[in-house]
């Protein structure tokens, strides 16, 4: 041991015995741990924050600019919700308590969808009234409305109701048709399909209108285009896009063999990635349905999961998975382990009589699954999805440090503008629902959701997840970049200029960690002040 001779001036005397933390792999040698239980050390800056680059393998042959995923669950990903994903550079996975039909119109959205072009606007039928448009401006926020034969998209168009049509009407005119206060087809200006974006910018700009409907040959509607959104209009250089410049999806579906035509439905509409949604997805029926998918369609990239150990990764690796989704009881509305959420922001509310909630005792602690399954994964080649348990932006750089490749988001995303489902108001609180597809709540919905958690032949559904609601966070627009920048940051703190170079860091021994003790969370977090105001971004 080297003798100290300047520091302190005691010469001779020994240097007491120091150790920047562990490795990974001495860390997860014991007890199961998850992201709160450790932190990573700070490493060497020489780098902007700005010039990490997250570049990700989501499966073996889709990369992601970002490594963010949102979840197929039906209160966090439908198209809207993937279509922002995709364009902030992660991708969205849509969920599968729905028909087919649904579904697959959803990616069908999300591949057709082109900047500034609205899919799926708010439209309305001539027997519609006044008061429909106010309850639609007060749940969306905006009030032109196009008027269609059938009140629906595809449906011939009528007309428009804009803020100028309704302003000055008074209550009792409330109850009024729209086809009397609507502007009529003849007076509005439109736009045949296939019209480029610049074009259509150009026809809004002479018109001065705020909206501009697209219709096909049969003058049926088949977009909108919005003078606000166009105004909006930004460039997104991480934007998630397959070789024909269209946006990257995927979709979730369950082992049943009614799954299969759910599949060719997808397949259809364009989908570039199946997730095999399982909670425990180590079954001969999804090693079955991986072997189906890659003989009949050789080129769609599948995630089978999930998994929580090596040994369930071995099989599912071995029947041909280009991806693995990991974590098992770690979701903030899950009750397959016997863990309290954790998760501040989401109010868990319990089943009449569900004392105890907690019941299936079987899982594993999210930080330790991820690094046993990343760890054997790599060797295959085949990258890993963390799923769950994410509730702040250093969770995600921990899952990454650990050896995932992406990094999958329910609660997180939930409650945002994108997010399916209306806002609603509790103790003067703006909030959205949030639910786990094992919750009562979820599979009384779509048996889809069921298929998740049980099989055909179980007599009694036992719920696996929780139904709350979540606070709204705005729009993904900002909330993603954020996480974005969050994640250039550790990353710049620990030193790694890529997610590559964090991984090959955590591999090599480089990267250091240290388990962390309930105080030193407590001292981690905010303390000590009377009140404080929690703004992220
Ligand atoms: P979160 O990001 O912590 O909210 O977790 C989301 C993840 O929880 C999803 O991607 C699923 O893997 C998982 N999950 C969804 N619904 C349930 C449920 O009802 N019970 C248990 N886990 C669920």
């Amino acid at each position: 041991m080297a003798e100290c001779s300047l520091a302190n001036g005691t010469r001779g005397s020994k240097t007491p015995p120091t150790k920047d933390g562990v490795t990974a792999a001495e860390l997860f040698l014991e007890e199961g741990l998850t992201y709160n239980d450790f932190l990573i050390l700070p490493g060497y800056i020489d780098f902007a924050a700005d010039d990490v680059d997250l570049t990700s393998k989501l499966t073996r042959r889709i990369s992601l600019k970002a490594p963010l995923v949102s979840s197929p669950m039906d209160t966090v990903t439908e198209s809207s919700m993937a279509i922002v994903m995709a364009l902030c550079g992660g991708i969205g996975i849509i969920h599968h308590n729905c028909t087919p039909e649904f579904q697959s119109n959803e990616v069908r959205k999300v591949k057709k969808y082109e900047q500034g072009f609205i899919l799926d606007p708010v439209v309305m039928g001539p027997d519609n009234t006044v008061a429909d448009v106010f309850s639609a401006k007060a749940r969306n926020g905006f009030s032109g409305i196009p008027i269609t034969e059938n009140g629906q998209m595809g449906g011939k168009l009528l007309g428009i109701v804009t803020a100028r049509d309704i302003d000055f009407l008074s209550r009792e005119q409330y109850k009024v048709k729209l086809n009397e206060v609507m502007t009529p087809r003849e007076l509005l200006t439109v736009a045949s399909s296939g019209i480029k974006l610049k074009e259509a910018n150009d026809m809004l700009q002479k018109s001065k209108k705020g909206k501009l409907p697209i219709v096909n040959e049969k003058d049926e509607l088949v977009s909108l285009i919005s003078r606000t959104d166009l105004k909006k209009h930004r460039e997104f250089p991480l934007a998630s896009k397959d070789e024909h410049k269209q946006l990257l999806v995927g979709a979730a579906i369950g082992t049943r063999e009614d799954d299969k035509d759910r599949l060719d439905m997808l397949v259809n509409a364009g989908v570039d990635v199946v997730v095999l949604d399982s909670s425990q997805g180590n079954s001969i029926y999804q090693i079955n349905l991986i072997k189906y998918i890659k003989q009949k369609y050789s080129d769609l990239q599948v995630v089978g999961g999930n998994v929580v150990t090596t040994s369930q990764a071995k099989t599912l690796i071995a029947a041909g998975v280009d991806a693995l989704r990991v974590g098992m009881g770690s979701g903030s509305i899950c009750i397959t382990q016997e863990v309290p959420a954790m998760e501040q922001d989401v109010k868990v509310v319990l089943y009449e009589g569900q004392q105890t909630p907690k019941m299936m005792a079987v899982g594993r602690p999210q930080g330790t699954a991820v690094y046993n399954v990343a760890a054997f994964a790599r060797e295959a080649g085949v990258p890993v999805i963390a799923d769950g348990g994410v509730s702040s932006v250093g969770h995600i750089t921990k899952a990454l440090a650990l050896g995932a490749s992406t990094v999958m988001m329910g609660s997180l995303l939930a409650g945002t503008t994108e997010a399916p489902g209306e806002y609603f108001f509790s103790d003067g609180v703006r909030l959205k629902k949030y639910r786990g597809m094992g919750s009562l709540d979820a599979m009384e919905t779509n048996k889809s959701s069921a298929s998740r958690y049980f099989s055909e032949s179980d007599k009694l559904k036992v719920a696996q997840g929780v139904s709350g609601s979540i606070v709204d966070k705005g729009s993904i627009h900002k909330f993603v970049p954020y996480l974005i920048a969050g994640i250039q940051h550790g990353c710049q703190d620990i030193g790694a200029r890529s997610t590559e170079v964090l991984r090959d860091m955590m591999y090599d021994g480089k990267l250091r960690f240290e388990k962390r003790t309930v105080s030193a969370q407590v001292e981690g977090g905010v303390h000590s002040l009377h009140s404080y105001e929690k703004r992220l971004y």
